[in-house]
């Protein structure tokens, strides 16, 4: 069994905080991913648990064992980085075999745990072959072999994809996936890659700033993120986010966007994000915005200009600027995801429809209220 618990860990470095007072729990057999921007302090909370770093303050639990200050080697863990480092003059069995003899396991039980993981990890063909032999997922394939030979009860991933193309990269999170449903080890992996986290992960921490933003399976961050950076961060394209100052307008309470576009709220919503005059932000992603007609849901009608338009085949993105005037100062522009055979030329009047039941409300301070 080996849960990994973080309590209450902080790292500084001269006078800079890289993780602040940072708790949460991975299950033991749990697929958790750290997620954030550069610099948010997900490596070296990655290295913390590994024990290539220290905590400056708190304590880490693996299996329940105060471990922050244990070297590296006694915590039954390995780590899988991004810059593949396999030894070039040995073949790949070699190289995976390496632990194992290192730590003197006998041979015929090498030979048989190297045959195991190489089936499991599709490298079997090429056992023979040298690193340079291979291909670079063939070649993170034989690095991962290597960390798992041992059977360690943690493993840990810096970016361990980020140095592919992007048609590998898709194909191993597959693979990776498949291998810790197999393995039933506890991963631990860190990217700033949010496709990754979300198609790969059972819980999701969201970083920023050393901060812990939120922690929950990745459907519930994107349905619930925590507020609206945890909102903007997670979902391409980003959420749109209106910020205004809520106000009265004919009787109705709502949002005064950037640029003059009113958008009003329904009733008793507006309360939740703070009082008139206060600011607030409405989110709403773009495959939940509405072109007017169409069979729109019911919703917030703005109208709009479109401002630009981007095919990728599937699907056309369309950014409209809301509100009557174009060319006004700091108008506010949002994302819409439509029918690729929609036409939609520059500087045509567009109405959009913001569906009740898929906007998000922030308040002041950027929490969500609603839903
Ligand atoms: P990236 O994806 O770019 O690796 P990250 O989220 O993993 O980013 P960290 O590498 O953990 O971020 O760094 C967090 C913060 O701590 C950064 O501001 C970084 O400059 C700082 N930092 C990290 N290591 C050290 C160090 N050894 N000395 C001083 N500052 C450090």
């Amino acid at each position: 069994m080996a849960n990994v618990v973080l309590d209450r860990v902080t790292r500084r470095f001269g006078g800079g905080v890289a993780v602040d007072n940072v708790s949460l729990e991975v299950g033991d057999g749990e697929f958790v991913i750290f997620l954030g921007p550069s610099g948010c302090g997900k490596t070296t909370t990655l290295n913390m648990v590994a024990g290539l770093d220290s905590p400056s303050d708190g304590e880490i639990y693996i299996g329940g064992r105060a471990v922050a200050h244990t070297p590296p080697d006694k915590r039954d863990i390995a780590m899988v980085f991004q810059s593949i480092a396999l030894y070039p003059h040995m073949t790949v069995f070699d190289n995976i075999a390496f632990p194992l003899r290192r730590a003197r396991v006998a041979k015929a039980e090498i030979a048989e745990r190297v045959r195991r993981v190489a089936e499991m990890l599709k490298v079997e063909p090429f056992l023979d072959r040298r690193p340079h032999q291979l291909s670079g997922g063939q070649r993170q394939r034989v690095a991962i072999g290597r960390a798992a030979v041992r059977e360690p009860a943690v493993f840990l991933f810096d970016e361990p994809l980020s140095s592919l193309d992007a048609k590998l990269r898709t194909e191993m999170r597959v693979e990776l996936k498949m291998l810790h449903e197999r393995l039933g080890a506890t991963f631990i992996y860190v990217t700033h890659d949010q496709v990754e986290a979300m198609t790969m992960a059972d819980r999701i921490a969201v970083m920023r700033d050393g901060h812990l933003m939120q922690y929950a399976p990745p459907r519930e961050i994107y349905r619930y993120p925590a507020n609206k950076w945890v909102a903007s961060f997670v979902g391409s394209p980003a959420m749109n986010i209106v910020e205004g100052r809520l106000a009265t307008r004919d009787g109705k309470t709502g949002l005064e966007a950037a640029g003059g576009a009113f958008l009003p709220l329904a009733d008793g919503l507006a309360d939740r994000a703070g009082r008139a005059g206060g600011t607030a932000a409405i989110g709403i992603r773009p495959e939940a915005l509405q072109v007017a007609g169409d069979g729109a849901a019911d919703g917030i009608a703005v109208t709009g200009t479109v401002h630009a338009t981007e095919p990728v085949g599937s699907d056309l993105f369309v950014d409209v600027r809301l509100g009557e005037a174009a060319g006004g100062q700091g108008q506010q522009i949002v994302k819409l995801r439509t029918d690729p055979d929609r036409d939609a030329a520059m500087g045509e009047p567009i109405d959009l429809v913001l569906p009740h039941g898929k906007l998000y409300l922030f308040d002041a301070a950027g929490a969500r209220v609603h839903p």
